[in-house]
């Protein structure tokens, strides 16, 4: 016998997807929602639609934005010469929080792993290549994860803009293996930036 009504199993289902809801998680989310006054459970409702319908990608660097160009890339301050390669526009935020990186930003959107059938050409790393050709910056610095995925693509990268970009540069690792940019904290983060090496 199914214990949840159709429409509060489906709830549960679907938050259980989320990125670190168990499935205990998600029914105490699911009651949440459902017990006592509901404005709360339909103002969530409408930003999860909000946002989804609003917000897109920039066409230059591929960050989110609910414009043609993201509030980085549309920055006349920003400079131009240096284009930090991230794997997740979370990456960006973080990297930001340092305030040491006045740049411009490329998302790849995740990272190659041939494992999971993900190549160069799933991600925006054709783009970029296109971007450096164009733009011609003076410094691409490379600050994917330092798993073995995030070395093999940055590798990748490197080995595509040979020739097309004066110096590259990949992040220093004080980010503990295995863990995404947003994971580390803000000094870590500046002083992997800081400690950053030529390719
Ligand atoms: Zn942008």
């Amino acid at each position: 016998m199914e214990i949840y009504p159709p429409p509060l199993r489906e709830l549960i289902n679907e938050l259980k997807r989320l990125p670190g809801i168990g499935p205990r998680s998600a029914e105490r989310i699911a009651f949440h929602l459902l017990s006592g006054d509901r404005s709360a459970a339909r103002r969530l409702a409408g930003a999860v639609v909000e946002a989804v319908e609003k917000i897109g990608y920039c066409r230059r660097c591929f960050n989110f934005t609910e414009r043609d160009l993201c509030s980085i890339c549309s920055d006349p301050g920003r400079n131009g010469r240096t284009i930090c390669v991230v794997e997740q526009p979370t990456d960006i935020i973080a990297i930001e929080k340092t305030h040491g990186f006045g740049g411009l930003y490329h998302v790849i959107s995740g990272k190659i792993s041939p494992l999971d059938g993900i190549e160069s050409g799933d991600l925006k790393i054709p783009q970029l290549i296109e971007r450096v050709k164009r733009e011609k910056p003076a410094e691409i610095i490379l600050a994917t994860s330092s798993d073995v995925e995030g070395e093999a693509t940055s590798l990748f990268i490197a080995r595509e803009l040979r020739g097309h970009v004066a110096k590259i540069s990949r992040i220093a690792h004080g980010i503990p293996v295995g863990s995404s940019l947003n994971f580390a904290d803000e000094i870590t983060l500046a002083r992997a930036m800081e400690g950053r090496r030529e390719f």
